[in-house]
């Protein structure tokens, strides 16, 4: 089907050889619990580089000081800073999905929406930008713990700054979620919500053609809260 037909899902791509072949190497067989240089299994000397590697090509790609390459999506790597963050009760303020947004920023059917109090901006229903006036307005009255911006079905250029000027307004955390836009940032085409947000999460299997996975990106202050929620908060072993 893959070599015949052309469907153009915007969440998806063609892995190369090279990452096709790394997905399915003899790394699959290992379990690495913990992180490079403090395993809780024998034998993780090879598993060490290979993340260190990962690690090192993903702060250098996205400019990050802290990476964590370990959750299994996007979505562990949103549950992961959820996780590290809030406390379950908070209020998260998040896009509507009908509205681009993710089933992780707290759609009701995700352990998201079930844990935390979710609130939900929109985009303007006359132009399709974010309405960041609302989003502003809602932030004052919500009150929220963490505003989460970057969406699953949103083809328009994000103001990360503008979200970020509101967060600081209300004393909320900012997670900027780039799953889908992964590559378009790190070629620069789309802005950096590094070093903008608190936090940038992400998949690795979508514009940035890598396997399967998702990455935390932080600053160091954050960096052990979010590697004790990754692992063993949320997940046991690597992939
Ligand atoms: C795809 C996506 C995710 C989650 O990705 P998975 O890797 O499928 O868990 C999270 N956030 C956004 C905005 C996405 O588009």
């Amino acid at each position: 089907r893959q070599n015949e037909t052309l469907a153009m899902i915007a969440s998806e791509n063609h892995a190369s050889e090279a990452v096709l072949e790394a997905q399915g190497s003899a790394l699959t067989n290992k379990y690495a619990e913990g992180y490079p240089g403090e395993r809780y299994y024998a034998g993780c000397e090879y598993a060490d580089e290979v993340e260190q590697l990962a690690i090192d090509r993903a702060k250098e790609l996205w400019g990050a000081d802290h990476v964590n390459v370990q959750p299994h999506s996007g979505s562990q790597a949103n549950m992961g800073v959820y996780l590290a963050m809030l406390d379950p009760g908070d209020k998260i303020l998040s896009l509507d999905l009908t509205h681009g947004g993710h089933l992780s920023h707290g759609h009701p059917a995700n352990f998201a929406g079930q844990t935390y109090e979710v609130e939900q901006y929109e985009v303007d229903a006359e132009t399709g930008y974010v309405d960041y006036e609302g989003l502003d307005e809602l932030a004052h009255s919500f009150d929220p713990d963490i505003i989460v911006s970057g969406y699953s079905a949103y083809p328009r250029e994000v103001e990360w700054e503008r979200i970020q000027e509101t967060a600081d307004a209300v004393d909320a955390y900012h997670l900027a979620d780039i799953a889908h836009i992964t590559g378009l940032v790190a070629a620069g085409v789309h802005s950096s919500p590094v070093g903008v947000a608190d936090f940038v999460t992400g998949s690795t299997h979508k514009t940035i053609r890598a396997g399967r996975g998702g990455m935390i990106l932080c600053d160091e202050e954050y960096a052990d809260a979010i590697d004790n929620a990754v692992f063993p908060g949320t997940q046991g072993g690597p992939l």
